[in-house]
């Protein structure tokens, strides 16, 4: 199934430059769907995950259903502000910006095992600063699941060593 057919590019948004990748689509479509989440688990199955750590507001759309596939906890990263608990945070640069990320700070354990999920990759920066959340905690970062990977901003390269596994790649 070619799901490139399902990403929208939207020029100029949320600034001049970027081109945004619309992913609602591919959520309309059910097939689309499910064949997105079952690609984005796919190289994950025969390895122990205890924990699927999801990144708002998109990675929730896709980690939710692989949590729930793989009968796994959910955590979820937040922006600032959002979450009513302790939290732990990390600051990171966007491809537009910069952002403070935040988990709860009981909701990984030590030696807990995740998997990291958004639905995009682009510099590379998000999935770092989650991957310093979990380590934080005493965490193993088993590995990163994007759908889209934007790959001439080289995020993989800024990722080294971990396990990143993407889809549909630009
Ligand atoms: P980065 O930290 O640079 O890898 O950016 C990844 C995060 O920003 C993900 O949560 C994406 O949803 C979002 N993002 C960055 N660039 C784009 C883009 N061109 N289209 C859609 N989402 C993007």
């Amino acid at each position: 199934m070619d799901l490139k057919k399902f990403v929208r590019d939207v020029p100029d948004f949320p600034k001049e430059g970027i081109i945004f990748k619309d992913i609602t689509p591919l959520l309309l479509n059910p097939e689309a769907f499910r064949h997105a989440v079952g690609e984005m688990l796919k190289p994950y199955r025969g390895e122990r995950i205890d924990k699927i750590l999801a990144m708002e507001a998109r990675g929730f759309i896709f980690g939710a259903p692989m949590a729930y596939e793989l009968r796994c906890g959910l955590v979820i990263a937040r922006k600032k502000g959002k979450l009513p608990r302790r939290t732990l945070q990390a600051t990171y640069s966007l491809e537009y910006g910069e952002a403070t990320v935040e988990v709860h700070q009981d909701s990984i354990g030590e030696n807990d095992r995740i998997l990291i999920v958004d639905d995009l990759i682009a510099t590379g920066g998000t999935a770092r600063a989650l991957a310093s959340l979990v380590e934080k905690q005493g965490g193993k970062v088993v590995g990163f699941s994007f759908l889209v990977e934007l790959t001439f901003l080289k995020g993989r390269e800024a990722l080294g060593n971990y396990r990143v596994e993407t889809i549909i790649k630009y």
